[in-house]
């Protein structure tokens, strides 16, 4: 049964995710969003958790999951919401981004964007007027 599996496993995912709400929290000043949505992520894990928890207990049918599931992934990704704090690629250049930046940085910035320094095109334009 789904639902048992979730019952055994879930609770370890929950875990995984609270471990990284709290080494967010040493880089308080650039990941206070993202904070927040690991928060919301471990809400809707343990809300998630407790409906499969039901269904073990009154012994009915694991359908009854499809509902929940639903409106967790709506609530988690509809608009700005938790899981689209959470960006691989930089929003300046387009390039990846380093796991510390996914996971510790609001700007969802590369490095050098970050710095203001935006990484060099190879095609860059080059203005003859300045010779
Ligand atoms: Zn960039």
């Amino acid at each position: 049964m789904l639902s048992q599996w979730i019952v055994e496993y879930l609770q370890w995912v929950f875990l995984l995710i609270l471990l990284l709400n709290l080494a967010q929290r040493r880089q308080y000043e650039t990941a206070a969003r993202k904070r927040l949505a690991t928060l919301y992520i471990a809400a809707g894990l343990i809300l998630f958790y407790a409906v499969a928890h039901v269904i073990r207990l009154l012994e009915i049918s694991d359908w009854w999951l499809l509902p929940t599931g639903v409106a967790l992934v709506f609530a988690l990704t509809r608009g700005e919401s938790a899981v689209r704090a959470f960006r691989l690629y930089c929003r300046g250049c387009g390039s990846r981004l380093s796991l510390a930046s996914i996971v510790y940085q609001d700007s969802n910035l590369c490095s050098d964007c970050r710095f203001g320094e935006p990484p060099e095109t190879p095609y860059e334009e080059v203005d003859e007027r300045k010779d």
